[in-house]
């Protein structure tokens, strides 16, 4: 039976790591950091997202501002908002909270952020600096999985490792991560002939898909490590990408959902907002 990668009690850990060092570096600076976000429409998801943000940013001693435009705003008013973070002094991190309604850009507006105010980790800029192994905001979702794997010590120098879906936010950024620490990475996706037969090869399984139970349990190895990204809403309840149950069964270790990555992508984004924050002189 796999051991449970606990999320929640990892993010609270981080949280309280952090809450620490901005204590310490107020003395420096005399202010505290400060996250900001653009939340554009009434998207429910999104709201609750936002405000799961807020809630842990002012947890952790953080500022918190969010600017809010109606869902018929015109991009012009967008990238305005942003421009406004942007000059803002006290504001050190901020995001767009994405998806952005219909008629918006959003890879123009997310350009538009300063890199050196992206908490995101999303800025072209800093997924280049990610590609070239340069510090720099990491994407907070495959930043969090990494923190994950790393507090429950999880060797993955020379590990074979999958990673299904590969949208720039979660896919494409974990694929990096985990070169980036020596694994031998296939990224999986859509038109990938035989999902299963990849996933039964690796010794650590990453999936952000957005279907409920698409990955199925007999597909994993024995022993080998499970991430489920995936957060989809079933009969009011939420649930991963890969079918609990019987992969538990197989898996060494596994998160769950909710309370596995989810809770650390908002502790991530803290924590870039605090580490942008740090570097001010
Ligand atoms: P996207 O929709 O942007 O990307 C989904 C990816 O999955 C695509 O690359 C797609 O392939 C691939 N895919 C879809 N169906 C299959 C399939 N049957 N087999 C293999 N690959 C498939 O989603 P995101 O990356 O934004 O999010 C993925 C999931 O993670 C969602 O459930 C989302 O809610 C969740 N999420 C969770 C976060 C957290 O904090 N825990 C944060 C961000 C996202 P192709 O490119 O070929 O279309």
């Amino acid at each position: 039976m796999a051991t449970l990668l606990d999320g929640k009690a990892l993010a609270a850990k981080i949280r309280a790591d952090l809450k620490a060092r901005v204590l310490l570096t107020m003395k420096r600076l005399r202010r505290p950091p400060g996250l900001g976000v653009v939340l554009v429409g009434d998207d429910p998801g999104s709201a609750v997202y936002v405000r799961n943000k807020e809630k842990a940013a002012l947890e952790v001693g953080l500022r918190s501002a969010v600017v809010r435009l109606p869902a018929d705003a015109r991009e012009a008013e967008v990238l305005a908002a942003v421009d406004q973070l942007n000059a803002e002094p006290g504001i050190d991190g901020f995001l767009v909270q994405l998806p952005l309604p219909a008629g918006i850009r959003e890879a123009t507006v997310v350009a538009r952020v300063l890199p050196e105010k992206d908490a995101d980790g999303l800025h072209p800029e800093n997924l280049g600096a990610l590609l070239k192994g340069v510090a720099a905001p990491r994407p907070c979702t495959p930043a969090g999985v990494m923190a994950l794997l790393d507090s429950a010590k999880i060797e993955l120098a020379g590990k074979r490792a999958v990673v299904v879906g590969r949208s720039a936010i979660v896919g494409k950024p974990m694929a990096m991560m985990l070169l980036e620490r020596h694994a031998t990475v296939t990224l999986c996706h859509s038109r990938t002939k035989d999902l299963a037969g990849e996933i039964g090869r690796a010794e650590v399984v990453v999936v952000a898909i957005g279907k409920p139970g698409a990955v199925k349990g007999d597909w994993i190895a024995e022993g080998a490590v499970v991430v489920d990204v995936g957060i989809n809403r079933v009969d009011g309840k939420l649930t991963g990408d890969v079918e609990f149950a019987a992969a538990s069964a197989r898996a060494s270790y596994i998160t769950p959902v909710p309370g596995g990555v989810g809770p650390l992508t908002v502790a991530m984004l803290v924590q870039n907002t605090v580490e942008l924050w740090e570097r001010k002189p």
